[in-house]
């Protein structure tokens, strides 16, 4: 998606395909797409100085509900405006949507200065830092989701049917447009298939550079979501929508490269990792729990940690073992980390951002990971347990410098305190599983 071009490129791209529409967007804290609908006339007036949003946008939580306790965006500071400024780079003719073009924004304040809230900024920070130590982080998003019926509830079908190609091609409607869409935009999915869920898919998407992976994971998500609605159905990405059925993962493959992205600077020899992979890994795995709120955000994502489920329940990693929190892959210029921690509801900047920051630091700090695991990684005495609720979560996150230091005392405590309304709204509410457990036997 990252190709640079110029506002007379975007004219006349707009021009040439007759555009009437720009959909502008940026991700919130929890990682819904956020943005406008814009006249193309009046986009293009927009471009230098962008759209003014009411800074609430990313001080609210996934149901709109004000979180209270924010700085930035509270009654008391009256809501203020920030500014949603294009980035044309990512600037694509939509595919599923006649005569419109998407664009991704950068957020600043009024006054022109980085809006330190921004997780797309959180991203370019900690990319900066890799930057600045001589690496180029190279990253890619693998996600899950579940297709379901008009009723929102329902799977498209029944059944456990993880890999069939049958199965697969009923879904081929759906799914072979969402890759051809996707291609069109720059976003290469690698591989897509059925999962180990009713009507639940898996993609690949290549990797790029960071700032662009999580973009076009943003990008994906999203319009996964417009592209289902096209049809009748819904996509979700939620994290664990039924107790008995497989949750969706966010598994994301990362690599350092050189400055120029022309050498992987993961490769070792054979089996042998080198030491900058191995220091990353050390991170990755010293800071899982500080930063596993960065991984999933909401209290159900945490009912996805679940033993022999193929989501990580401990510390700890393997080669080519996908019972581990971290698999490692060594093989040339395609070695790499997958870390499998992530619930697909993880906003993308801030996952990336969590997973980069923790690598960087390892490297810095010249961290071991600990011994290697064979075989079963959920068993007894293969490392420690990864949290098990948001509460637990945030309170590593909270305690932990290393989220202070990459990411910026500010943001930290604006998340803080969203997660803690995320859990307060949790506390409150009283489930059907409550009333069939105690109403008639109370
Ligand atoms: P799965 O876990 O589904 O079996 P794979 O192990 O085949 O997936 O990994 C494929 C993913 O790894 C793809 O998204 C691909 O683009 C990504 N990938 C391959 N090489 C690298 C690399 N050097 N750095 C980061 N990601 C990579």
């Amino acid at each position: 998606m990252t190709t640079p071009i110029s506002k007379n490129d975007v004219i006349a791209l707009i021009e040439e395909h007759d555009i009437r529409t720009v959909q502008i967007g940026y991700a919130d804290i929890q990682g819904v797409m956020r943005g406008k609908y814009i006249p193309a006339r009046f986009f293009v007036e927009s471009i230098d100085k962008g759209v003014a949003f009411c800074v609430v946008a990313l001080g609210w939580d996934i149901q709109c509900m004000i979180v209270n306790g924010l700085d930035f965006s509270s009654w008391a500071n009256g809501f203020p405006d920030m500014l949603a400024k294009p980035d044309l780079s990512t600037f694509h003719i939509l595919p599923w949507r006649e005569k419109t073009a998407f664009v991704i924004c950068n957020l600043v304040t009024e006054h022109g200065d980085p809006f330190v809230y921004s997780p797309r900024y959180i991203l370019e920070q900690v990319v900066e830092q890799a930057k600045a130590s001589g690496f180029t982080p190279f990253m890619a998003s693998e996600l899950e989701f579940y297709l379901l019926r008009e009723d929102a509830r329902t799977p498209l079908y029944g059944g456990v049917q993880c890999y069939n190609v049958y199965k697969g091609g009923e879904a081929e409607f759906f799914l072979g447009e969402l890759r051809e869409s996707m291609a069109k935009m720059g976003i290469y999915i690698e591989a897509s298939n059925t999962e180990y869920g009713p009507a639940q898919f898996e993609v690949n998407i290549r990797y790029s550079d960071a700032v662009d992976c999580a973009d076009k994971a943003m990008v994906f998500k999203n319009g996964t979501k417009e592209l289902a609605r096209n049809h009748g159905l819904y996509a979700t990405f939620m994290s664990k929508p039924w107790y008995v059925e497989s949750g969706n993962g966010y598994h994301c493959h990362q690599s350092l490269w050189d400055l120029e992205g022309k050498k992987n600077l993961f490769e070792g020899s054979g089996h042998e990792m080198n030491d900058v992979m191995k220091n990353y890994l050390g991170g990755l795995l010293k800071y899982a729990r500080d930063l596993q709120a960065l991984a999933a955000w909401s209290i159900n994502a945490y009912k996805r940690v679940a033993e022999y489920s193929y989501a990580p329940t401990r510390i700890n990693w393997g080669e080519d073992n996908r019972t581990t929190g971290a698999r490692a892959i060594m093989g040339g210029t395609a070695s790499r980390l997958e870390y499998r921690v992530g619930a697909a509801e993880a906003n993308p900047y801030l996952y990336l951002a969590a997973n980069l920051a923790a690598g960087l630091e390892g490297i810095n700090s010249k961290l071991s990971p600990p011994e290697k695991i064979v075989g079963d990684g959920y068993a007894e005495g293969t490392g420690e347990l990864l949290c098990t609720s948001l509460d637990q979560a945030v309170s590593f996150f909270e305690k932990s410098k290393l989220p202070k230091n990459y990411f910026g005392e500010k943001f930290v405590d604006a998340y803080v305190t969203i997660c803690k309304h995320e859990l307060d709204e949790a506390r409150k509410f009283v489930s059907e599983w409550e009333r069939e457990r105690y109403l008639e036997f109370t």
